[in-house]
Protein backbone atom coordinates (compact mmCIF):
# COMPACT_ATOMS: atom_id res chain seq x y z
CA UNK A 1 0.00 0.00 0.00
CA UNK A 2 1.50 3.26 -0.77
CA UNK A 3 1.61 5.98 2.23
CA UNK A 4 -0.49 8.06 0.78
CA UNK A 5 -3.56 6.19 0.60
CA UNK A 6 -2.27 4.78 4.12
CA UNK A 7 -2.91 8.30 4.95
CA UNK A 8 -6.03 8.56 3.63
CA UNK A 9 -7.50 5.24 5.09
CA UNK A 10 -6.08 6.66 8.51
CA UNK A 11 -7.82 9.97 8.00
CA UNK A 12 -11.28 8.38 6.75
CA UNK A 13 -10.59 5.37 9.91
CA UNK A 14 -10.49 8.48 11.99
CA UNK A 15 -13.40 10.59 11.23
CA UNK A 16 -15.73 7.34 11.44
CA UNK A 17 -14.70 6.68 14.71
CA UNK A 18 -14.91 10.80 15.47
CA UNK A 19 -18.39 10.19 14.41
CA UNK A 20 -18.58 6.81 16.28
CA UNK A 21 -17.00 7.67 19.51
CA UNK A 22 -19.52 10.61 20.64
CA UNK A 23 -22.54 8.31 19.65
CA UNK A 24 -21.40 5.35 21.75
CA UNK A 25 -20.90 7.76 24.78
CA UNK A 26 -24.63 8.86 24.29
CA UNK A 27 -25.54 5.30 23.92
CA UNK A 28 -23.30 4.05 27.00
CA UNK A 29 -24.39 7.44 29.42
CA UNK A 30 -28.41 6.79 27.90
CA UNK A 31 -28.25 3.37 29.66
CA UNK A 32 -26.86 4.24 32.99
CA UNK A 33 -28.84 7.56 33.20
CA UNK A 34 -31.93 5.11 32.56
CA UNK A 35 -30.67 3.07 35.58
CA UNK A 36 -30.82 6.01 37.80
CA UNK A 37 -33.85 7.03 36.35
CA UNK A 38 -36.14 3.81 36.39
CA UNK A 39 -34.76 1.72 38.64
CA UNK A 40 -32.64 3.75 41.23
CA UNK A 41 -35.04 6.66 42.16
CA UNK A 42 -38.32 4.89 41.92
CA UNK A 43 -36.55 2.32 44.33
CA UNK A 44 -35.84 5.22 46.52
CA UNK A 45 -39.51 6.41 46.09
CA UNK A 46 -40.78 2.87 47.51
CA UNK A 47 -38.45 2.94 50.11
CA UNK A 48 -39.83 6.18 51.56
CA UNK A 49 -43.33 4.83 51.20
CA UNK A 50 -42.94 1.66 52.68
CA UNK A 51 -41.78 3.62 55.84
CA UNK A 52 -44.67 5.61 55.41
CA UNK A 53 -46.55 2.99 54.94
CA UNK A 54 -45.34 1.03 58.14
CA UNK A 55 -45.84 4.61 60.24
CA UNK A 56 -49.15 4.82 59.22
CA UNK A 57 -49.70 0.99 60.09
CA UNK A 58 -47.99 1.58 63.89
CA UNK A 59 -50.42 4.80 64.06
CA UNK A 60 -53.25 2.72 63.31
CA UNK A 61 -52.46 0.44 66.01
CA UNK A 62 -51.81 2.91 68.74
CA UNK A 63 -55.08 4.68 67.56
CA UNK A 64 -56.86 1.59 68.53
CA UNK A 65 -54.78 1.21 71.53
CA UNK A 66 -56.14 5.13 72.75
CA UNK A 67 -59.31 4.85 71.46
CA UNK A 68 -60.42 1.15 71.62
CA UNK A 69 -62.26 1.58 68.09
CA UNK A 70 -61.82 -1.31 65.80
CA UNK A 71 -61.97 1.35 62.29
CA UNK A 72 -58.18 1.53 63.46
CA UNK A 73 -57.54 -2.17 62.63
CA UNK A 74 -59.24 -2.12 59.25
CA UNK A 75 -56.93 1.11 58.54
CA UNK A 76 -53.76 -0.90 59.75
CA UNK A 77 -54.86 -3.70 56.91
CA UNK A 78 -55.73 -1.70 54.42
CA UNK A 79 -51.23 0.29 55.30
CA UNK A 80 -50.45 -3.85 54.91
CA UNK A 81 -51.72 -4.15 51.34
CA UNK A 82 -50.37 -0.98 50.49
CA UNK A 83 -47.17 -1.53 51.45
CA UNK A 84 -46.81 -5.01 50.58
CA UNK A 85 -47.75 -3.78 47.28
CA UNK A 86 -44.81 -1.66 47.60
CA UNK A 87 -42.56 -4.42 48.36
CA UNK A 88 -43.08 -6.32 45.79
CA UNK A 89 -42.27 -3.12 43.12
CA UNK A 90 -39.09 -2.97 45.53
CA UNK A 91 -38.34 -6.30 45.39
CA UNK A 92 -38.12 -5.81 41.27
CA UNK A 93 -36.17 -2.89 41.68
CA UNK A 94 -33.64 -3.77 43.72
CA UNK A 95 -32.96 -7.26 41.95
CA UNK A 96 -32.35 -4.92 38.85
CA UNK A 97 -30.06 -2.97 40.53
CA UNK A 98 -27.63 -5.86 42.28
CA UNK A 99 -26.86 -8.43 44.67
CA UNK A 100 -26.62 -5.82 47.32
CA UNK A 101 -29.73 -4.08 47.25
CA UNK A 102 -31.85 -6.68 46.73
CA UNK A 103 -30.34 -8.33 49.87
CA UNK A 104 -30.87 -5.40 51.55
CA UNK A 105 -34.62 -5.42 50.42
CA UNK A 106 -34.81 -8.70 51.59
CA UNK A 107 -33.07 -7.59 55.15
CA UNK A 108 -36.06 -5.11 55.19
CA UNK A 109 -38.87 -7.52 53.60
CA UNK A 110 -37.88 -9.84 56.68
CA UNK A 111 -37.36 -7.60 59.65
CA UNK A 112 -41.57 -6.43 58.41
CA UNK A 113 -42.53 -9.65 58.97
CA UNK A 114 -41.12 -10.53 61.86
CA UNK A 115 -42.69 -7.04 63.28
CA UNK A 116 -45.97 -7.81 61.87
CA UNK A 117 -45.24 -11.68 63.06
CA UNK A 118 -45.30 -10.47 66.80
CA UNK A 119 -48.64 -7.90 66.24
CA UNK A 120 -50.73 -9.61 64.18
CA UNK A 121 -51.47 -12.89 66.29
CA UNK A 122 -53.10 -10.07 68.66
CA UNK A 123 -55.11 -8.34 66.02
CA UNK A 124 -57.32 -10.47 63.71
CA UNK A 125 -60.47 -10.57 66.44
CA UNK A 126 -60.44 -6.67 65.04
CA UNK A 127 -58.04 -6.09 67.99
CA UNK A 128 -58.87 -8.47 70.57
CA UNK A 129 -55.41 -9.00 72.84
CA UNK A 130 -53.87 -6.17 71.58
CA UNK A 131 -52.54 -4.56 74.49
CA UNK A 132 -50.55 -1.41 75.24
CA UNK A 133 -47.78 -3.41 76.26
CA UNK A 134 -47.74 -5.94 73.26
CA UNK A 135 -47.29 -2.39 71.06
CA UNK A 136 -44.54 -0.89 72.88
CA UNK A 137 -42.95 -4.35 73.47
CA UNK A 138 -42.73 -4.92 69.78
CA UNK A 139 -41.71 -0.81 69.21
CA UNK A 140 -38.28 -2.65 69.01
CA UNK A 141 -39.14 -4.40 66.02
CA UNK A 142 -40.65 -1.79 64.46
CA UNK A 143 -37.67 0.09 64.59
CA UNK A 144 -35.82 -2.34 63.14
CA UNK A 145 -38.00 -2.47 59.98
CA UNK A 146 -37.74 1.00 59.86
CA UNK A 147 -33.66 1.25 60.65
CA UNK A 148 -33.45 -1.68 57.60
CA UNK A 149 -35.71 0.95 55.28
CA UNK A 150 -33.04 3.44 55.87
CA UNK A 151 -30.28 0.96 55.47
CA UNK A 152 -31.79 -0.14 51.82
CA UNK A 153 -32.36 3.67 50.50
CA UNK A 154 -28.50 3.94 51.76
CA UNK A 155 -27.40 1.36 49.62
CA UNK A 156 -29.71 2.25 46.93
CA UNK A 157 -28.19 5.80 46.98
CA UNK A 158 -25.40 4.76 46.96
CA UNK A 159 -25.64 3.24 43.91
CA UNK A 160 -27.26 5.87 42.56
CA UNK A 161 -23.93 8.18 43.26
CA UNK A 162 -21.81 4.97 42.15
CA UNK A 163 -23.57 5.48 38.36
CA UNK A 164 -23.76 9.04 38.14
CA UNK A 165 -19.96 8.30 38.55
CA UNK A 166 -19.80 5.94 35.89
CA UNK A 167 -21.70 8.49 33.57
CA UNK A 168 -19.41 11.29 34.37
CA UNK A 169 -16.18 9.22 33.47
CA UNK A 170 -17.66 7.48 30.52
CA UNK A 171 -17.93 11.30 29.13
CA UNK A 172 -14.98 12.00 30.32
CA UNK A 173 -13.48 9.48 28.16
CA UNK A 174 -15.79 10.36 25.38
CA UNK A 175 -14.19 13.79 25.11
CA UNK A 176 -11.02 12.82 25.43
CA UNK A 177 -11.32 10.13 22.65
CA UNK A 178 -13.26 12.53 20.72
CA UNK A 179 -10.10 15.24 21.25
CA UNK A 180 -7.46 12.56 20.15
CA UNK A 181 -9.46 11.73 17.76
CA UNK A 182 -9.89 14.82 16.45
CA UNK A 183 -5.90 15.72 16.83
CA UNK A 184 -5.29 12.45 14.71
CA UNK A 185 -7.27 13.11 12.06
CA UNK A 186 -5.82 16.58 12.44
CA UNK A 187 -2.71 15.01 11.78
CA UNK A 188 -3.21 12.84 9.56
CA UNK A 189 -4.85 15.43 7.63
CA UNK A 190 -1.67 17.44 7.25
CA UNK A 191 0.59 14.19 6.83
CA UNK A 192 -1.88 13.85 3.35
CA UNK A 193 -1.80 17.63 2.48
CA UNK A 194 1.92 17.02 2.97
CA UNK A 195 2.12 14.45 0.91
CA UNK A 196 0.13 15.53 -1.67
CA UNK A 197 2.35 18.83 -2.43
CA UNK A 198 5.50 16.54 -2.35
CA UNK A 199 3.82 13.90 -5.01
CA UNK A 200 2.87 16.95 -6.48
CA UNK A 201 6.61 18.31 -6.63
CA UNK A 202 8.03 14.74 -7.31
CA UNK A 203 5.53 14.54 -10.41
CA UNK A 204 6.88 18.30 -11.39
CA UNK A 205 10.29 16.85 -11.27
CA UNK A 206 9.92 13.98 -12.82
CA UNK A 207 8.34 15.96 -15.34
CA UNK A 208 11.23 18.63 -15.72
CA UNK A 209 13.70 15.74 -15.86
CA UNK A 210 12.05 13.33 -18.37
CA UNK A 211 11.68 16.91 -20.40
CA UNK A 212 15.65 17.44 -20.29
CA UNK A 213 15.71 13.88 -20.89
CA UNK A 214 13.90 14.18 -23.99
CA UNK A 215 16.09 17.31 -24.78
CA UNK A 216 19.17 15.93 -24.07
CA UNK A 217 18.49 12.57 -26.52
CA UNK A 218 16.94 15.12 -29.29
CA UNK A 219 20.42 16.96 -29.42
CA UNK A 220 22.42 13.63 -28.92
CA UNK A 221 20.39 12.11 -31.78
CA UNK A 222 21.25 15.73 -33.58
CA UNK A 223 24.65 15.56 -32.81
CA UNK A 224 24.78 11.92 -33.55
CA UNK A 225 22.88 12.81 -36.75
CA UNK A 226 25.00 16.11 -37.91
CA UNK A 227 27.97 14.00 -36.99
CA UNK A 228 27.01 11.31 -39.64
CA UNK A 229 26.04 13.61 -42.08
CA UNK A 230 29.68 15.59 -41.94
CA UNK A 231 31.47 12.03 -41.95
CA UNK A 232 29.54 10.91 -44.66
CA UNK A 233 29.37 13.76 -46.45
CA UNK A 234 33.18 14.95 -45.60
CA UNK A 235 35.09 11.43 -46.28
CA UNK A 236 33.65 11.20 -49.56
CA UNK A 237 34.32 14.44 -50.46
CA UNK A 238 37.96 13.75 -48.91
CA UNK A 239 38.39 10.59 -49.90
CA UNK A 240 38.29 10.90 -53.76
CA UNK A 241 40.86 13.49 -53.79
CA UNK A 242 43.20 11.49 -51.97
CA UNK A 243 42.69 8.34 -53.80
CA UNK A 244 43.42 10.68 -56.90
CA UNK A 245 47.05 11.77 -54.98
CA UNK A 246 48.19 8.73 -54.67
CA UNK A 247 47.29 7.64 -58.15
CA UNK A 248 49.04 10.53 -59.20
CA UNK A 249 52.22 9.72 -56.37
CA UNK A 250 52.04 6.73 -57.58
CA UNK A 251 52.71 7.55 -61.31
CA UNK A 252 55.42 9.42 -59.76
CA UNK A 253 56.41 6.58 -58.01
CA UNK A 254 56.18 3.81 -60.89
CA UNK A 255 58.87 6.30 -63.14
CA UNK A 256 56.04 6.65 -66.04
CA UNK A 257 57.15 10.54 -65.90
CA UNK A 258 60.66 10.01 -65.70
CA UNK A 259 62.92 7.86 -63.43
CA UNK A 260 62.88 9.52 -60.03
CA UNK A 261 66.18 10.08 -58.04
CA UNK A 262 66.49 7.86 -54.91
CA UNK A 263 66.24 10.53 -52.39
CA UNK A 264 62.58 11.80 -54.24
CA UNK A 265 61.25 8.01 -54.32
CA UNK A 266 61.58 7.43 -51.04
CA UNK A 267 59.73 10.90 -50.03
CA UNK A 268 57.14 9.77 -53.02
CA UNK A 269 56.70 6.58 -50.59
CA UNK A 270 56.13 8.29 -47.52
CA UNK A 271 53.81 10.03 -49.16
CA UNK A 272 51.51 7.18 -50.02
CA UNK A 273 52.30 5.64 -47.07
CA UNK A 274 50.58 8.61 -45.81
CA UNK A 275 47.92 8.63 -48.10
CA UNK A 276 46.76 5.11 -47.41
CA UNK A 277 46.86 5.77 -43.87
CA UNK A 278 45.07 8.72 -44.43
CA UNK A 279 42.27 6.10 -47.05
CA UNK A 280 42.20 3.88 -43.83
CA UNK A 281 40.90 6.08 -41.15
CA UNK A 282 38.62 7.49 -43.94
CA UNK A 283 37.27 3.68 -44.48
CA UNK A 284 37.05 3.25 -40.81
CA UNK A 285 34.98 6.09 -39.98
CA UNK A 286 32.71 4.96 -42.34
CA UNK A 287 32.49 1.71 -41.20
CA UNK A 288 32.21 3.07 -37.59
CA UNK A 289 29.44 5.44 -39.03
CA UNK A 290 27.31 2.72 -40.41
CA UNK A 291 27.86 0.15 -37.73
CA UNK A 292 26.45 2.34 -34.94
CA UNK A 293 23.33 2.87 -37.48
CA UNK A 294 23.34 -1.39 -37.56
CA UNK A 295 23.85 -0.47 -41.67
CA UNK A 296 27.19 -2.64 -42.24
CA UNK A 297 25.98 -5.09 -44.92
CA UNK A 298 25.35 -8.18 -43.37
CA UNK A 299 24.37 -11.75 -45.48
CA UNK A 300 24.08 -14.50 -43.20
CA UNK A 301 24.79 -17.91 -44.86
CA UNK A 302 26.06 -21.55 -43.33
CA UNK A 303 29.61 -21.16 -42.68
CA UNK A 304 32.19 -23.62 -40.97
CA UNK A 305 33.33 -21.34 -38.05
CA UNK A 306 36.43 -23.35 -37.45
CA UNK A 307 37.65 -23.25 -40.66
CA UNK A 308 36.88 -19.97 -41.27
CA UNK A 309 38.69 -18.64 -37.65
CA UNK A 310 42.31 -21.14 -38.90
CA UNK A 311 42.28 -18.88 -42.41
CA UNK A 312 41.94 -15.90 -40.56
CA UNK A 313 44.21 -16.53 -37.77
CA UNK A 314 46.54 -18.11 -40.64
CA UNK A 315 46.27 -15.02 -42.43
CA UNK A 316 47.90 -13.25 -39.75
CA UNK A 317 50.93 -15.46 -38.62
CA UNK A 318 53.38 -13.67 -40.87
CA UNK A 319 52.34 -10.27 -39.29
CA UNK A 320 52.61 -11.93 -35.50
CA UNK A 321 56.08 -13.83 -36.43
CA UNK A 322 57.38 -10.01 -38.08
CA UNK A 323 56.52 -8.59 -34.38
CA UNK A 324 58.42 -11.70 -32.68
CA UNK A 325 55.32 -13.46 -31.90
CA UNK A 326 53.88 -17.15 -32.13
CA UNK A 327 50.64 -18.12 -32.87
CA UNK A 328 48.70 -21.30 -31.70
CA UNK A 329 45.14 -21.84 -33.24
CA UNK A 330 42.84 -23.98 -31.43
CA UNK A 331 39.41 -24.90 -33.22
CA UNK A 332 36.96 -28.43 -32.68
CA UNK A 333 37.85 -31.51 -34.97
CA UNK A 334 34.06 -31.21 -35.94
CA UNK A 335 32.74 -28.34 -37.54
CA UNK A 336 31.02 -25.85 -36.15
CA UNK A 337 27.76 -24.48 -38.44
CA UNK A 338 27.03 -21.01 -37.89
CA UNK A 339 24.71 -18.85 -39.83
CA UNK A 340 26.33 -15.23 -40.25
CA UNK A 341 28.53 -13.58 -42.31
CA UNK A 342 31.61 -14.37 -42.87
CA UNK A 343 32.83 -10.98 -43.66
CA UNK A 344 31.67 -9.61 -40.39
CA UNK A 345 33.12 -12.54 -38.70
CA UNK A 346 36.87 -11.43 -40.70
CA UNK A 347 36.50 -8.03 -39.92
CA UNK A 348 35.85 -7.94 -36.00
CA UNK A 349 38.65 -11.46 -35.50
CA UNK A 350 40.72 -9.74 -38.16
CA UNK A 351 40.79 -6.44 -35.95
CA UNK A 352 42.01 -8.80 -32.94
CA UNK A 353 44.63 -10.37 -34.35
CA UNK A 354 46.11 -7.17 -35.71
CA UNK A 355 46.09 -5.38 -32.37
CA UNK A 356 47.66 -8.15 -30.88
CA UNK A 357 50.18 -8.14 -33.28
CA UNK A 358 50.60 -4.22 -32.63
CA UNK A 359 49.72 -4.43 -28.74
CA UNK A 360 50.32 -7.76 -27.87
CA UNK A 361 54.39 -8.08 -26.73
CA UNK A 362 56.75 -11.02 -28.09
CA UNK A 363 54.96 -14.14 -26.40
CA UNK A 364 52.28 -16.09 -28.04
CA UNK A 365 48.78 -15.04 -29.30
CA UNK A 366 46.52 -18.00 -29.16
CA UNK A 367 43.16 -17.93 -30.88
CA UNK A 368 40.60 -20.48 -29.88
CA UNK A 369 37.08 -21.55 -30.67
CA UNK A 370 34.97 -22.28 -28.24
CA UNK A 371 31.34 -23.50 -27.99
CA UNK A 372 29.22 -22.44 -25.13
CA UNK A 373 27.43 -23.89 -23.43
CA UNK A 374 28.14 -27.25 -25.09
CA UNK A 375 25.53 -28.43 -27.01
CA UNK A 376 23.17 -25.85 -25.66
CA UNK A 377 20.50 -24.94 -28.60
CA UNK A 378 20.38 -21.12 -27.31
CA UNK A 379 24.33 -21.62 -27.29
CA UNK A 380 26.92 -19.54 -29.16
CA UNK A 381 30.32 -19.86 -30.32
CA UNK A 382 33.04 -17.75 -28.97
CA UNK A 383 36.84 -17.05 -30.55
CA UNK A 384 38.56 -16.13 -28.13
CA UNK A 385 41.74 -14.52 -28.83
CA UNK A 386 44.89 -14.05 -26.12
CA UNK A 387 48.16 -12.75 -25.97
CA UNK A 388 50.82 -12.18 -23.47
CA UNK A 389 51.39 -8.80 -24.15
CA UNK A 390 51.18 -5.62 -21.21
CA UNK A 391 47.81 -5.95 -21.16
CA UNK A 392 44.76 -2.84 -20.59
CA UNK A 393 44.75 -0.99 -17.78
CA UNK A 394 41.36 -1.97 -15.41
CA UNK A 395 40.32 1.56 -15.95
CA UNK A 396 40.43 1.41 -19.62
CA UNK A 397 38.91 -2.13 -20.34
CA UNK A 398 35.97 -0.69 -21.36
CA UNK A 399 36.93 2.87 -22.64
CA UNK A 400 39.03 0.95 -25.01
CA UNK A 401 35.74 0.00 -26.92
CA UNK A 402 35.07 4.02 -27.42
CA UNK A 403 35.72 5.95 -30.70
CA UNK A 404 39.76 7.15 -30.89
CA UNK A 405 40.30 5.79 -27.49
CA UNK A 406 43.73 4.56 -26.97
CA UNK A 407 45.46 3.37 -24.05
CA UNK A 408 48.85 5.01 -25.66
CA UNK A 409 47.80 7.84 -27.86
CA UNK A 410 51.58 8.98 -27.74
CA UNK A 411 52.85 5.50 -29.33
CA UNK A 412 51.66 6.71 -32.75
CA UNK A 413 50.26 3.49 -33.66
CA UNK A 414 46.46 2.85 -34.77
CA UNK A 415 43.83 5.79 -34.06
CA UNK A 416 41.29 3.91 -31.91
CA UNK A 417 38.48 2.68 -34.27
CA UNK A 418 39.12 -0.41 -34.61
CA UNK A 419 37.73 -1.88 -31.25
CA UNK A 420 34.98 0.52 -31.72
CA UNK A 421 33.61 -0.69 -34.92
CA UNK A 422 34.10 -4.40 -34.06
CA UNK A 423 31.80 -4.27 -31.01
CA UNK A 424 29.29 -2.49 -33.14
CA UNK A 425 29.48 -4.93 -35.48
CA UNK A 426 29.53 -7.91 -32.85
CA UNK A 427 26.29 -6.50 -31.47
CA UNK A 428 24.97 -6.18 -34.94
CA UNK A 429 25.19 -9.82 -35.73
CA UNK A 430 23.49 -10.67 -32.03
CA UNK A 431 27.03 -11.41 -30.03
CA UNK A 432 29.34 -9.17 -28.57
CA UNK A 433 32.63 -8.44 -28.03
CA UNK A 434 34.68 -8.36 -24.18
CA UNK A 435 37.83 -8.31 -23.12
CA UNK A 436 39.22 -9.49 -19.30
CA UNK A 437 43.18 -8.48 -19.01
CA UNK A 438 45.21 -8.65 -16.25
CA UNK A 439 47.80 -5.88 -16.15
CA UNK A 440 51.26 -7.10 -17.76
CA UNK A 441 50.05 -10.72 -18.21
CA UNK A 442 47.95 -9.97 -21.66
CA UNK A 443 45.11 -9.39 -22.94
CA UNK A 444 41.86 -11.85 -23.76
CA UNK A 445 39.19 -10.50 -26.16
CA UNK A 446 36.32 -12.72 -26.48
CA UNK A 447 34.29 -12.27 -29.46
CA UNK A 448 30.29 -14.42 -28.95
CA UNK A 449 28.68 -15.56 -32.06
CA UNK A 450 25.19 -16.90 -31.64
CA UNK A 451 24.60 -20.60 -33.40
CA UNK A 452 21.32 -18.97 -34.88
CA UNK A 453 20.28 -21.26 -37.71
CA UNK A 454 23.86 -22.96 -37.54
CA UNK A 455 23.21 -24.33 -33.94
CA UNK A 456 21.59 -27.45 -34.85
CA UNK A 457 24.24 -28.51 -37.32
CA UNK A 458 26.86 -27.45 -34.79
CA UNK A 459 24.88 -29.87 -31.78
CA UNK A 460 25.35 -32.87 -33.69
CA UNK A 461 28.85 -32.51 -33.77
CA UNK A 462 28.98 -31.57 -29.77
CA UNK A 463 30.90 -33.65 -27.36
CA UNK A 464 33.71 -34.31 -30.05
CA UNK A 465 36.88 -34.08 -29.28
CA UNK A 466 39.11 -31.33 -29.89
CA UNK A 467 42.47 -30.86 -31.84
CA UNK A 468 44.63 -28.04 -32.22
CA UNK A 469 44.97 -26.91 -35.62
P1 LIG B 1 43.78 1.14 -32.70
O1 LIG B 1 44.43 -0.17 -32.61
O2 LIG B 1 43.59 1.57 -34.08
O3 LIG B 1 44.38 2.18 -31.84
P2 LIG B 1 41.55 -0.08 -31.44
O4 LIG B 1 40.21 0.44 -31.23
O5 LIG B 1 41.68 -1.38 -32.15
O6 LIG B 1 42.32 1.03 -32.17
O7 LIG B 1 42.23 -0.21 -30.02
C1 LIG B 1 42.08 0.78 -29.07
C2 LIG B 1 43.22 0.78 -28.08
O8 LIG B 1 43.12 -0.38 -27.25
C3 LIG B 1 44.58 0.64 -28.70
O9 LIG B 1 45.05 1.92 -29.05
C4 LIG B 1 45.40 0.01 -27.61
O10 LIG B 1 45.89 1.04 -26.76
C5 LIG B 1 44.41 -0.83 -26.87
N1 LIG B 1 44.52 -2.25 -27.24
C6 LIG B 1 43.83 -2.91 -28.20
N2 LIG B 1 44.19 -4.20 -28.24
C7 LIG B 1 45.11 -4.40 -27.28
C8 LIG B 1 45.87 -5.51 -26.80
N3 LIG B 1 45.76 -6.73 -27.35
N4 LIG B 1 46.75 -5.32 -25.79
C9 LIG B 1 46.87 -4.08 -25.21
N5 LIG B 1 46.20 -2.99 -25.60
C10 LIG B 1 45.32 -3.14 -26.63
Amino acid sequence: MRADSFALAFVGVALVLLLLAPLLTVRRTAELRERIEEVAEPARDATTRVQFELARQMSALRGFLLTGDTTFIARYYTRLEDQEATLEELDMLTLALGAEAAAAAATLRHRIERWHDQVEPLAPGQGQGLSAETILNDQRLYEEAIGSAVELDRVVGRIARGTRARIRRAERQGFLLTLSLGAIALLATGVLIWFGRRLRALAAEAERQRNEAELALEATSEASRARDRVIRGVTHDVKNPLGAADGYAEILEMGLKGALPAEQLHIVGAIRRSLSSALAIIDDLLDLSRAERRELPFSPREVALDELVARIAEAHRGALQAAGQALDITVPSAPVMVATDPVRIEQVVGNLLSNAAKYGGSGTVRVSLERFPDGSPDGYAAVVVRDEGPGIPPDQLETIFDEFHRVHPEDGRGHGLGLAIARHVARQIGGDLTVESVAGAGATFTFRIPFRRGARADRRAAGSKEEHA
